[in-house]
C-alpha cells in the first residue's frame, strides 16, 4: 500500500517506538522527504513529548485516527536501507501480537544497541580514535587533579584496548568534544578509519572424523531439504555427534551460498565451541550474544545482514539475527529453559525458529539428547521428522547410571561411603571425577537446634542460604544478604548449616582427599573475568582432578578424562510442584550423566537418592529417557497439559497480598465475557507468593488448540491495561510459559 501512495500530504507514518504501549504512534512524513525513501523497516528521529527519539516505521496509511492539527511531524530518516527487513520485520509483528508484548519493545529488541541508539547501520569505516605511543605513556591518574577530563578520556580509552569509536566518547558526557580536541593538540590520540572487517574470520578449515552411518543419514536427509521448510528432532544421545551434523549440514548450505543460524543456551556458548565451528568450516563466522560489547555486536549485526557471515552462532536473540539469506536453522540442546525469555518480552527463541524455517523456507534441526516432550510429541504427530543418533562413535558407550540408596548409605556431609570409594578408584587409576549439584553456597539453610529457628529471607518466602566464604547469609530468589549470626537470635542456641551446597562438598572433598585439588565451577565462584576459564584450563590440563559445580558444568564442555560422574542430590526435584518439574529433572540427570566417558575411556555415574525406588528414577534408569517421554506424554495427556493443551499465565504482583488477586478476579471476569473454549484457572497465589516483597498470584489459562486462546488474549490485554485495578500491580502475559510461578 505503501507504494500506492503518491500523494504526500495523505501520508501518515505509522511508527513503533521503544515504549511500553501497545500501538503504533502517527507522524507525518518529514519535510521534503521523497516518499520512495519511506521504506518498511528504516528508521526514523521523531518528536516524543518534549524529547527526540529513534522509532521504526512499520507502515504508511493514508488516514489517522488522530486530528490532523494533532499529528506531529517525523525530523528526520535515518536509513537508506531498512534495518528490518520485511521478512524479519513481519516474524516481529508476528511475535509481537502472538506473545502479546508491545510493538516498539519488541522491534527494539531486535537491533543492536548501537542502533537502537540512532547510529547508522551502513558498512562504512567509522571514524575511530586511538591513543598514540605518547598517550600510552600518560598516566591517567597523574593528571587528574589537574584536567579531570582528560584523565577520564585517556581512561576510557585505555579500557578498550586503546582505540574506540570518536562517536562513542560522547558517552563521557559534558564538553567532550573539547577534550578530545585537546588530547589531539597534545598528540596523545589520533584519528583513523575504522574498518568492519569481519570480526571471526576463518581459519583454515581442519578435517573432521569419518561420519558414523547415522551422521551420515542425518547430514543427507537435512542437506536434501536444504530450500524447503522441513522440521527435524536430531535424536542422539550425548556425545553421540550432533555438533558433527550441524557442521557438515551447515558447510553444505554455505556451499550454495545460504546462511546458517545456530542457537545454543546461555551457558553453551563456550569458546570451544565457537573454535570448533571456526577451525572446522574454515567460514566467516558472527557471533551474536548479550555479554558483547556495543560495537562488536554491530559488526556481527552487518555482517550478518551483508551476508559476510556464513554462519551465526549465537545465544536467544540471535533469533532475530538478520539474515540476509537464510538456508538453515540449527538449534542445539533445543530443551533448554533458557531459550524461552523469563522477563520483558517472553518469546521462545526455539519456536520462532521453526516459524523462521518455515517463512524463509530452510530446514530446521532441533537437537538433543533429551528433546522436550513438545517436540518428541511433534515428531510422533508427524510434523517434525526425526533424525537420530542412538550411539556414540567408536567405543565410547553412554555410561551407566547406578542409584546409591542414601536411606541404607548414609551421607557425611554430602558423600555417601560408595561414592567416595568410587571417587579412589577413578582417582586411583589416573582419571578425572565430576560431582554435580544444583545448590551454590555452602548451605541452603541454617538453623537453630535449640528452639527450630531458621534464617528466611524477610523479602521472600525463602530460607536463607549460608556462603561461608564470604561469612553472609544470601536469598538466592532476591540477592537479599545479611551477617551470620554467631548464636540464634530467638533462644542464643548454637545455629548449625543444613544440607549441602557446592562450598560444602568443596569443603568434604579438601578434607576426604587432601592431595588432590578441586575446582568448583559455580556462579560464586566464575564471577571475576576470566575465572571460568582459568578453572576450566586446570581441568583440562588435569592439574586439578576433582571437579565440582552446578548446572553450569552440564553443557557445552568436554572433560575427556571424567569418567566417574556423581550426583549428590537431586532428590529436590522429583517432587517439584511444577508442570515440567519431572522433565527438567530427567534431562538434568542425563546431560550431566552424559560428561561420563566421553573419549575411548568407559564412564560410571552415581547417582544418590532419598528415594531410589521412584518411579520417575526407576523409568528413566530402565527405559531411557524415550521411556521416561513416554510415560510422562501419557501424563500429560491424562492432566490435559501442554503438549496436548496450549497455556498462557497472567501474573501480578504488588506489595500487598490482597491487589494482585483482586486485578486477576477482575481479569477473571473479563475473560470470562468473551465465551471463548478457554478454560480459566485461578486465581491463586504463587508457589513461591512472597519474593523480593512483593506478594505473587497468578490466573492460569488453558485451551485444547490456539485458535481461541489467541482470540481471547488480543482483546483481553487491551482491556487489561484500562482497567483501574491493574494500576495498583506490575503485571504481564505469559504464552506458552516455560514454568507456571
Ligand atoms: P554431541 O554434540 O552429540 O554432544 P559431539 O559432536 O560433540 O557430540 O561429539 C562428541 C565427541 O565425539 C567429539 O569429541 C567428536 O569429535 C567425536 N566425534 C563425533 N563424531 C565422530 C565420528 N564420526 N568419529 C569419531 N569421533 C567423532
Ligand atoms: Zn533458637
Ligand atoms: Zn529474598
Amino acid at each position: 500500500t505503501h507504494g500506492a501512495l503518491r500523494d504526500r500530504t495523505n501520508m501518515v507514518l505509522k511508527i513503533a517506538l521503544n515504549a511500553p504501549l501497545r500501538r503504533l504512534f502517527d507522524y507525518l512524513p518529514p519535510h521534503d522527504c521523497p516518499p520512495g525513501r519511506l521504506r518498511p523497516g528504516i528508521r526514523i528521529l521523531v518528536p516524543f513529548g518534549s524529547r527526540r527519539q529513534v522509532g521504526i516505521l512499520v507502515e504508511t496509511a493514508t488516514a489517522s485516527e488522530l486530528p490532523a492539527n494533532r499529528l506531529r511531524r517525523a525530523l528526520s530518516i535515518i536509513d537508506d536501507d531498512p534495518v528490518l527487513d520485511e521478512d524479519l520485520l513481519e516474524l516481529l509483528c508476528w511475535a509481537s501480537r502472538y506473545y502479546q508484548h508491545p510493538i516498539g519493545e519488541v522491534l527494539t529488541a531486535a537491533l543492536p544497541t548501537a542502533l537502537r541508539k540512532g547510529r547508522p547501520s551502513a558498512e562504512e569505516p567509522a571514524a575511530g580514535i586511538r591513543l598514540t605511543a605518547l598517550g600510552s605513556g600518560i598516566d591517567s591518574d597523574a593528571i587528574s587533579r589537574r584536567s579531570p577530563a582528560q584523565s577520564r578520556m585517556l581512561k576510557f580509552l585505555r579500557e578498550r584496548e586503546g582505540s574506540c569509536e570518536a562517536t562513542d566518547l560522547a558517552a563521557l558526557g559534558g564538553s567532550w568534544r573539547d577534550t578530545l580536541k585537546r588530547l589531539r593538540n597534545k598528540n596523545w590520540v589520533e584519528d583513523f578509519e575504522w574498518e568492519w572487517a569481519p570480526r571471526q574470520a576463518p581459519a583454515a578449515a581442519i578435517p573432521g572424523p569419518q561420519l558414523t552411518a547415522a551422521q551420515h543419514e542425518a547430514v543427507r536427509s537435512i542437506t536434501d531439504s536444504l530450500g524447503q521448510f522441513s522440521p527435524y528432532l536430531l535424536f542422539g544421545v550425548t556425545g553421540s555427534g550432533k555438533t558433527e551434523v550441524y557442521l557438515e549440514a551447515a558447510r553444505a548450505a554455505a556451499a550454495r551460498g545460504g546462511q546458517t543460524l545456530v542457537l545454543v543456551p546461555e551457558i553453551g556458548l563456550t569458546p570451544q565451541l565457537v573454535d570448533r565451528f571456526r577451525q572446522r568450516l574454515g567460514l566467516p563466522m558472527a557471533l551474536l550474544h548479550s555479554g558483547l560489547p556495543d560495537s562488536q555486536r554491530l559488526a556481527a549485526w552487518r555482517d550478518t545482514r551483508s551476508g559476510a557471515a556464513a554462519v551465526i552462532l549465537g545465544t536467544r536473540s540471535a533469533i532475530f539475527a538478520p539474515l540476509s539469506n537464510p538456508a538453515l536453522m540449527v538449534v542445539d540442546e533445543e530443551h533448554d529453559a533458557s531459550f524461552k525469555q523469563q522477563d520483558g518480552f517472553r518469546y521462545s527463541a526455539r519456536d520462532l525458529a521453526v516459524l523462521r524455517g518455515r517463512r524463509g523456507n530452510a530446514p530446521v534441526v532441533l537437537g538433543s539428547a533429551t528433546p522436550s516432550l513438545e517436540s518428541i510429541y511433534n515428531v510422533r504427530e508427524g510434523r517434525y521428522t526425526q533424525l537420530e543418533l542412538p550411539h556414540r562413535p567408536g567405543s565410547a558407550v553412554a555410561p551407566p547410571i547406578r542409584t546409591v540408596d542414601l536411606k541404607h548409605h548414609a551421607a557425611t556431609n554430602g558423600l555417601s561411603t560408595p561414592l567416595v570409594f568410587a571417587m579412589k578408584q577413578h582417582l586411583d587409576r589416573g582419571n578425572q571425577v565430576l560431582l554435580y549439584l544444583n545448590r551454590r553456597g555452602y548451605a541452603p539453610a541454617l538453623f537453630c537446634g535449640g528452639c527450630g529457628w531458621i534464617a528466611a529471607c524477610r523479602r521472600c518466602d525463602a530460607h536463607m542460604t549460608l556462603h561461608r566464604e564470604a561469612s553472609q547469609l544470601r536469598c538466592h530468589h532476591c540477592g537479599a544478604s545479611a551477617a551470620v549470626a554467631a548464636t540464634c537470635p530467638e533462644c542464643a542456641a548454637d545455629l548449625h548449616p543444613v544440607g549441602e551446597g557446592t562450598q560444602r562438598i568443596e569443603e568434604t572433598l579438601a578434607r576426604l582427599f587432601p592431595d588432590e585439588p578441586v575446582v568448583r565451577i559455580d556462579r560464586d565462584s566464575v564471577q571475576r573475568r576470566g575465572a571460568l576459564e582459568e578453572r576450566l584450563e586446570a581441568v583440562h590440563s588435569g592439574a586439578a582432578r576433582i571437579l565440582v559445580g552446578t548446572q553450569m558444568l552440564t553443557k557445552g564442555h568436554d572433560f575427556p578424562n571424567v569418567t566417574l560422574v556423581g550426583i549428590v542430590n537431586a532428590d529436590q526435584g522429583l517432587f517439584g510442584t511444577d508442570l515440567r518439574a519431572s522433565e527438567r529433572l530427567a534431562q538434568t540427570i542425563l546431560q550431566v550423566a552424559g560428561r561420563a566417558g566421553r573419549a575411548d575411556k568407559p564412564g560410571e555415574v552415581l547417582l544418590q537418592s532419598q528415594y531410589p525406588d521412584h518411579p520417575l528414577l526407576q523409568r528413566l534408569l530402565t527405559t531411557g529417557y524415550r521411556g521416561f517421554a513416554e510415560a510422562a506424554l501419557s501424563e500429560r495427556e491424562a492432566a490435559a497439559w501442554p503438549p496436548f493443551t496450549y497455556l498462557a499465565l497472567l501474573r501480578a504482583e504488588a506489595s500487598t497480598m490482597e491487589a494482585p488477586l483482586n486485578f486477576l478476579r477482575a481479569a477473571r471476569a473479563k475473560a470470562e465475557q468473551f465465551a471463548l473454549p478457554v478454560t480459566l484457572l485461578g486465581p491463586a497465589p504463587a508457589p513461591m507468593q512472597r519474593r523480593a516483597g512483593r506478594f505473587r498470584a497468578q490466573l492460569l489459562l488453558q485451551a485444547d488448540t490456539r485458535g481461541p486462546l489467541q482470540s481471547l488474549l488480543r482483546p483481553w490485554v487491551e482491556q487489561l491495561a484500562e482497567m483501574q485495578s491493574a494500576k495498583k500491580v506490575r503485571w504481564a502475559v505469559d504464552v506458552d510459559p516455560g514454568e507456571l510461578f
